[in-house]
């Protein structure tokens, strides 16, 4: 029975590591570092307690080798449960037994923190199991003070040898605390990085959402305030953009969204700030431009765009836009702004399109 157990779990175990949900990344990768630094701790205590003369904690150091091994292979497989199950009850059964042999100095009641602190860390079990698991570990540690504390209690092995564990156990758990906080720390840097571009970029072109694009202009217009330099808000269309979709299929629509959002950029400097505000439309923010440099700049820009040929499935076609141009000078707000670079680019699509229109030109 104990063999049809132990072959239906070896072929569980995948030799290849499953794939770890997002949200399971940090838990996986610091109990990783874990499992190799208790294989590693638990092989060399192995030695070193035969050495001590005492062979039961190195009998009871192989199954710890043992239990690491597994925990490290669940891990793998994706059954963090089980893992992080078995890595606990070995670190902390290996505590009590070895402060119950050896006593208190020999500093085995250190597991017990390392231990606390993943069960704190470990997101898949709920806060009452959370409490219950470290107040069952505080209490066994106050069990074990005592204990270890009485009058005839003796340990196993002498005094030097006693401070050589705890300098030992002292390092190797300063060392899991540090691979529990850098991993944690590491994953949600990195994820707060992930839900930043999610928030403030367009997943189709990766240019800046609506949302981004006025949060730079608030503070282009706080710049303003301050250095009374005029900045510009575009809005650019695709010209007949309706019938690539309806054409060649909406992926090729997605194709040439892709290819003008990269054209603008490439075309434009770096401090110029490109947004998907809508559909096929691009809101453009040139900071610290007048009218005329900035109409220079976008007439390159549509030329540009217009002298482009494009391929998609075999077919070869150009693509024109048209720029409703405003400039910001303080007289109005942003969304003002921007709402008379939409008047201009609709006059620029009535005139025939493929042309700069600055709401200017329309006022005077
Ligand atoms: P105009 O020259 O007057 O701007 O004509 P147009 O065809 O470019 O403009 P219209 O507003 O009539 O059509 C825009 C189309 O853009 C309609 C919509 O289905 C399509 N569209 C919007 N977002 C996407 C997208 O993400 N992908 C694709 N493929 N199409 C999109
Ligand atoms: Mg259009
Ligand atoms: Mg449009």
């Amino acid at each position: 029975m104990l063999l049809a157990w132990a072959s239906g779990l070896a072929l569980r175990l995948p030799f290849k590591s499953a794939v770890i949900e997002r949200n399971n990344y940090r838990l996986f990768i610091a109990l990783t570092y874990l499992c190799y630094l208790g294989i590693i701790v638990h092989l060399l205590f192995i030695p070193l307690f035969l050495q001590l003369g005492v062979p039961e904690l190195a009998i009871i150091n192989v199954f710890s080798v043992l239990l690491w091994v597994a925990s490290y292979f669940f891990n793998r497989a994706a059954l963090h449960s089980e893992a992080f199950a078995l890595a606990a009850t070995e670190a902390v059964a290996h505590a009590i037994l070895a402060t119950y042999f050896l006593g208190w100095d020999a500093g085995f009641y250190f597991y017990f923190f390392s231990t606390v602190l993943y069960i704190f860390l470990n997101h898949n079990q709920s806060f009452r199991i959370i409490l219950i698991q470290s107040s069952l570990i505080l209490l066994t540690c106050i069990g074990l003070h005592i204990y270890t504390h009485q009058p005839e209690f003796e340990s196993a092995i002498s005094g030097n040898f006693l401070d050589a564990l705890y300098f030992m156990n002292l390092f190797v758990n300063f060392t899991a605390f540090g691979i529990q906080g850098y991993f944690f720390r590491k994953a949600s840097t990195e994820n707060d990085k992930k839900l930043e571009l999610l928030a403030t970029t367009d997943p189709l072109t990766g240019l800046f959402n609506r949302r981004k694009m006025l949060e730079l202009a608030e503070s282009e217009v706080v710049r303003f305030q301050r250095s009374k330099k005029p900045f510009l808000m575009a809005i650019a269309d695709i010209d007949h953009f309706k019938q690539f979709n309806d054409n060649y299929g909406h992926d090729c629509g997605d194709y040439v969204l892709k290819r003008m959002s990269a054209l603008i950029k490439e075309t434009l400097r770096q401090q110029d700030v490109v947004s998907r505000w809508g559909g096929e439309e691009f809101l453009i923010m040139l900071p610290d431009t007048d009218l005329e440099g900035g109409i220079q700049a976008f007439e390159k820009l549509r030329e540009m765009i217009a002298n482009t040929q494009h391929e998609y499935a075999g077919k070869i076609f150009s693509i024109t836009i048209t720029l409703g141009v405003s400039q910001f000078d303080g007289g109005l707000n942003i969304n003002d702004t921007i709402k008379l670079a939409d008047e201009a680019l609709y006059k620029g699509k009535r005139e025939g399109r493929n042309r700069i229109v600055t709401v200017q030109s329309i006022q005077n």
